[in-house]
């Protein structure tokens, strides 16, 4: 079946789903997305996803053309008009088409994007053996400047930490904040394990916050593990017994190897293991 896209107010085929080169959000990056995966014909955390977007929109003054109720309706409708059960959905919202100067109030008429495909998943390799990370020297942007609470079209920043992680070699970067402290990936967030409990960055080192992580955080203290939100240090990650990235497209990923050095035993560990099982009887089962 042809992809068919959302795009002001209809369903276009993937051909004709376009948008202007004089809208803000190819001019500027000014706009705002989501990335939300449906299981089985059901939306992941679709509540939890919309409202992340419609504060991201709030907070650089974006309005979205349709309530959450409507957005919600055409979310279904896309994956429907797809025959869609198991996607990858992303949605963008964009200022709309300006004038080529800055000025945002002059963009009338914002535009809502939804893509529903299926989704690609990162090779089962990675899964089974775990991802070799670096640290880079692009740090987070920091939260004065562009808070990473925004989900903005723009994502330059992560972008060139990315490409900091594979012209080292490696597919993902862990990213620092302006204080030396661990912040997250260009697209995941990070968590490690140590004597049994688990850590991850507090939303005041700089993050987004991922939907995935705050569903990790809760799957881990339901089994009584210790889930900390703390600043964590380099260090903090090369001693770590285990380590794993979450996000939407990679789900719960293991960690093996940072800036060189091994990861605990240098496989995906246990609690990585009963994390990932238990991720995957949610998603599976709701
Ligand atoms: N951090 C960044 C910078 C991201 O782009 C993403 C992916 N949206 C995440 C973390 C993970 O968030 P989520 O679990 O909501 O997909």
């Amino acid at each position: 079946m042809a992809t068919k896209v959302y795009i002001n107010g209809e369903f276009v085929a993937k051909k004709d789903a376009k948008i202007s080169v004089f809208d803000h959000g190819v001019l500027y990056g000014d706009g705002v997305f989501e990335g939300i995966r449906a299981y089985g014909g059901v939306v992941f955390k679709l509540d939890e996803h919309l409202d992340r977007l419609f504060d991201s929109a709030r907070a650089i003054m974006l309005r979205i053309p349709l309530d959450k109720e409507q957005v919600k309706k055409t979310i279904y409708q896309a994956l429907e008009v797809n025959g869609l059960e198991d996607a990858y959905i992303r949605l963008l919202v964009t200022r709309g088409i300006g004038s080529l100067g800055l000025d945002p109030f002059e963009c009338k008429h914002p535009q809502l994007v939804i893509i529903a495909d299926k989704i690609t998943l990162y090779p089962r390799e990675f899964y089974q053996k775990g991802l070799e990370l670096v640290t880079v020297a692009t740090i987070r942007n920091h939260p004065s400047a562009l808070n990473p609470r925004i989900k903005s079209l723009n994502y330059l920043n992560n972008i060139l930490a990315k490409i900091e992680a594979i012209t080292a070699g490696v597919i993902e970067a862990v990213m620092l904040n302006h204080e030396g402290f661990v912040a997250e990936g260009t697209g995941d967030n990070i968590f490690i394990v140590r004597e049994g409990t688990l850590s991850t960055p507090p939303m005041s080192a700089g993050i987004l916050g991922g939907i995935t992580r705050k569903v990790v955080i809760d799957l881990a203290r339901r089994e009584q593990m210790e889930a900390r939100e703390e600043n964590l240090t380099r260090y903090d990650l090369y001693c770590a017994d285990e380590c794993f990235v979450t996000g939407t497209a990679a789900e719960i990923c293991p960690v093996v190897k940072i800036d060189g050095r091994v990861i605990g035993t240098g496989k995906p560990g246990p609690v990585t293991e009963k994390l990932s099982e238990l991720f995957t009887a949610l998603t599976r089962n709701p």
